[in-house]
């Protein structure tokens, strides 16, 4: 027992002191880069709708606009995400946003960082916005429930 205790208490202080990278989309272990080779991969097979956050496949013509934007105009010139809104990684934001896991932003800052540089420094930022949460964004049924 005693033996035991030991070996997780090592266990833990070795994670603290060589934290595994794991990525940021998949979970998977990767200490060369915030994601691993197979999602690193899938990022670049997707590039941005023209004027949303959406996400569109590369076989999509240039300047191929997503369903949304092509059936009604929006009411900004350009908006950009990191990745696409799902799986882990969405996980991840409504952990950080919602739960006060602040740890997550160990994920999520290089992913602004490097949304940044692939997207706004060939436009430049006229305006930064915060988007504010409220009580009831949380996602749950109970707000989109009609009376
Ligand atoms: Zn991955
Ligand atoms: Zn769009």
């Amino acid at each position: 027992m005693r033996r035991e205790y030991a070996y997780h208490w090592k266990k833990a202080a070795a994670e603290l002191l060589f934290p595994r990278r794991l990525c940021a989309c998949c979970g998977a272990e990767s200490p060369e880069d915030i994601l691993c080779p197979d999602c690193r991969a899938a990022q670049e097979n997707l590039r941005p709708c023209p004027t949303c956050a959406s996400f569109l496949l590369f076989t999509k013509p240039a300047g191929y606009r997503c369903a949304t934007c092509r059936r009604q105009e929006r009411p900004f010139h350009l908006a950009r995400a990191a990745l696409p809104y799902e799986g882990l990684l969405r996980e991840r934001l409504r952990a950080f946003k919602y739960d006060g896991a602040t740890g997550q932003r160990r994920y999520l800052v290089p992913l602004l960082v490097e949304s940044y540089f692939r997207f706004f420094t060939v436009f430049p930022i006229d305006t930064l916005l915060p988007v504010p949460l409220s009580a009831g964004a949380s996602g749950s049924a109970a707000t989109t429930t009609r009376r």
